[in-house]
């Protein structure tokens, strides 16, 4: 394929934008080459400046759960444009898909919107620390909560790919209340608790990793976490900014059946435009302003564009009874089929899955935290990405990161992946 164009875009937008690109994974810097600069996307394709069409297994980093420029959300968001963009003022717009939300996720009473995963992430923070009194958190090792201060230690995705997992300008005084176990390591979470006995304020956990490729959660680990929160008055935070409205209607607390305290969310719940949220039950959400003490605002929080495009991503997951049953299958049906062509290629690899979130790890070994993620090989992963691409398949360009499937996808669209990995991964 081509991509003379795209190359020159982002030769001209590196003289203006650091690195060419407003978030660092976009730059293909772990994987070598320059970016695509998209033009259009419809359904499961993207249509690049060269005039290249690609199965997109990324979809936006997951909110197009459902296809790219998905009818409903588009003219959602052009109906309600013509009537303003922003008021920095209530709309009903906003209490019907708070109440939607709060119908579809269990366990969660009211919900506040915000403009992005970090900032729901962030500001979960913030409450759990308000309504415990306490100071410190612990996360875990490669799980990513956005870019704010607190979460970029051993932070996964975007950071762990560029190598600077504890970023600088994240001061000491912040990263000292910021703990970190490893994931599916009750024990360890067990110590760190000992050790800070009435000081933690919060777990918060992507309760399945998605930014260290996909991990799940070994069995247990999430009842244990469970436990231990509710034995010692600490605040479980369920991320599921990537997980939300994808892995099922109500998230991974549906899909486990583990209640959280608090729940964050992304991607999906703003059909594609810039939106995050948090939630959790009445008593901890009336500690934030205007009712309580903990502080948190936006100018454009609960923006009318982005709030039509989530209700209208939300009515439509939360009126097609089977759209997470096909999810699964097609989920599954690539799974094996990948598993049958590596195996075939005699491919070290291991393939993770929960629902419509899979990765590819080339490592033999199974792959259930950080440390075991970071063993994949580098360079058989470049070899792929870019063979892939070469067929007009494109994956995230990093191992760190997990592919979303949308519905969109054909079988049409699997077999055709099948076959292109089949091809790439007989040339490793
Ligand atoms: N939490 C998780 C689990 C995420 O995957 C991400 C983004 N990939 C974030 C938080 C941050 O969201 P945003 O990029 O919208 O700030």
């Amino acid at each position: 394929m081509i991509y003379k164009r795209s190359s020159q875009l982002f030769a001209e937008a590196e003289k203006v934008i650091p690195g060419g690109v407003n978030s660092p994974v976009r730059a293909f810097k772990a994987v070598g080459g320059t970016p695509i600069f998209v033009k259009s996307a419809k359904g499961a394709y993207l249509y690049d400046e060269d005039g290249n069409k690609l199965i997109d297994y990324i979809n936006s980093w997951g909110p197009m759960v459902l296809g790219h420029a998905y009818e409903p959300v588009v003219d959602a968001v052009i109906e309600k444009a013509k009537l303003g963009t922003s008021f920095g003022m209530p709309t009903e717009l906003e209490t019907e898909i708070a109440a939607l939300a709060v119908s579809m996720v269990p366990n969660i009473d009211k919900i506040r919107f915000v403009n992005s995963g970090t900032e729901a992430c962030m500001s979960a923070i913030r409450l759990a620390r308000g309504f415990t009194k306490r100071d410190k958190i612990i996360k875990f090792a490669g799980c990513y909560h956005g870019h704010s201060d607190s979460f970029l230690i051993q932070a996964g995705s975007g950071a762990v790919t560029f190598g600077s997992p504890n970023s600088p300008g994240v001061t000491e005084g912040t990263a000292k209340d910021t703990l970190l176990a490893q994931y599916n390591d009750l024990e360890n979470v067990k110590t760190l608790i000992e050790a800070n006995k009435g000081e933690i304020a919060a777990i918060i956990i992507e309760a399945v990793a998605g930014n260290m490729g996909c991990i799940p959660p070994q069995k247990g680990f999430l009842e244990g976490l469970r436990e231990l929160c509710t034995a010692n008055g600490i605040l479980l935070i369920f991320d599921e900014v990537m997980t939300g409205f994808r892995l099922a209607k109500g998230g991974v607390q549906e899909l486990f059946n583990i209640n959280a305290d608090i729940v964050t969310f992304g991607k999906v719940i703003g059909g594609g435009l810039p939106v995050g949220a948090f939630a959790a039950r009445e008593e901890i959400m009336n500690y934030l302003a205007p009712l309580g003490p903990v502080y948190q605002a936006g100018t454009l929080s609960g923006n009318p564009l982005a709030m039509a495009a989530g209700l209208a991503m939300l009515q439509s997951l939360n009126n097609d009874a089977g759209i997470f049953t096909r999810l699964e299958e097609k989920t599954a049906y690539l799974a094996a089929g990948i598993d049958k062509v590596l195996k075939a290629n005699n491919v070290v690899f291991t393939i993770n899955r929960v629902g419509s979130m899979i990765s590819v790890h080339f490592d033999a070994n199974p792959v259930t935290d950080f440390q075991t993620a970071a063993k994949g090989d580098n360079e058989t992963f470049k070899k792929f990405f870019h063979g892939l691409l070469n067929e007009g398949v494109y994956i995230a360009p990093s191992a760190y990161e997990t592919w979303f499937i949308t519905d969109a996808l054909t079988y049409e669209d699997l077999d055709f992946t099948i076959n292109a990995i089949d091809k790439v991964s007989k040339t490793f």
